[in-house]
């Protein structure tokens, strides 16, 4: 089954949008490799899709051998799941581009993984700064991109862009159905 995958620097509020996501309701945790620790979760929606978490990056107190082996692991993931469909970069809407997320996003385009952004904590600016800060950041993947990613502004704590967020990934999912059934 197709599966997306979440990702962003730590404190992001990755786990809070994911709680938002799942709403804690259809929800099944499906362990990962057991004894291992677990840094991959998987969550199965609505029997027909995965939200993978994928362990937050950017922390700033770790030495640069567990850096490596982060990005090691990172990079076997999106190398080796053949299921999944898109990722879902998160950040933080309050913060100017961090050049760490726009490597990443780097990363994906490179590796011809799809990707949407997700801003987050949008309930902790006013609509214009949002708008600021969002016109800010796409100007900035201009520069990079010819098309922009998809994007999305989310609240977890004022349960916004919830449905924006499921109504995207289900009707990806639509579409890859009815690709299967063309062929
Ligand atoms: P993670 O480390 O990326 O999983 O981030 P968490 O989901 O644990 O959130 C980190 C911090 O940001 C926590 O203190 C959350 O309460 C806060 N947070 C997360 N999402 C939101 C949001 O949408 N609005 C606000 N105001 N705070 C948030």
């Amino acid at each position: 089954i197709p599966e997306y995958a979440f990702i962003g620097r730590s404190n992001v509020g990755k786990s809070s949008l994911i709680n938002m996501l799942t709403d804690r309701k259809s929800l099944a945790k499906t362990s990962g490799r057991p004894g291992k620790t677990q840094l991959i979760n998987h969550f199965i929606i609505n029997d027909n899709w995965f939200l993978v978490d994928l362990p937050g990056y950017g922390y700033a107190r770790v030495s640069k051998s567990s850096k490596k082996t982060f990005q090691k692991f990172i990079t076997n993931y999106f190398e080796q799941r053949q299921q999944l469909v898109s990722a879902f970069v998160l950040v933080d809407i309050r913060h100017k581009p961090q050049p760490i997320d726009l490597e990443f996003m780097q990363y994906l385009g490179e590796s011809g993984i799809p990707f949407s952004i997700i801003f987050t904590k949008a309930d902790k600016l006013k609509p214009k700064a949002i708008e600021r800060n969002v016109e800010d950041y796409c100007n900035i993947l201009l520069e990079t991109w010819e098309e922009l990613p998809h994007y999305f502004i989310t609240s977890s704590s004022k349960k916004i862009g919830q449905d924006e967020v499921l109504d995207f990934i289900e009707a990806t999912n639509e579409e890859i159905e009815q690709l299967k059934n063309s062929i």
